[in-house]
């Protein structure tokens, strides 16, 4: 009797389930993926930035009417077209 055979064959179909996984294959090494959306960013601090999409989280905060934003540029264009100034102000 030869039971190597049959066993073949189920490492046969399992290779080919694991590649159906199309999740399994997305991840490669090196790449930072999303956890929340799955997108794939080319660097992790590109892919810290875009979490705070997910998490809501909002470090940036306007000194001058405490408007809170996710983004550095955000609160730069919000300083720009709202208090109309371009640099980030002293005053505490
Ligand atoms: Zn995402
Ligand atoms: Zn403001």
């Amino acid at each position: 009797m030869r039971s190597s055979m049959a066993t073949s064959i189920f490492k046969l179909v399992d290779m080919y389930l694991s590649s159906a996984d199309t999740t399994s294959s997305i991840e490669k090494k090196g790449s930072h993926i999303c956890q929340f959306c799955r997108k794939l960013f080319p660097s992790k601090w590109k892919l810290t930035q875009h979490i705070r999409v997910h998490t809501g989280e909002k470090p940036f905060e306007c000194k001058i009417c405490g408007a809170k934003f996710s983004q550095k540029g955000t609160l730069r264009g919000h300083l720009f077209t709202v208090h109309e100034t371009t640099h980030s102000l002293q005053f505490m």
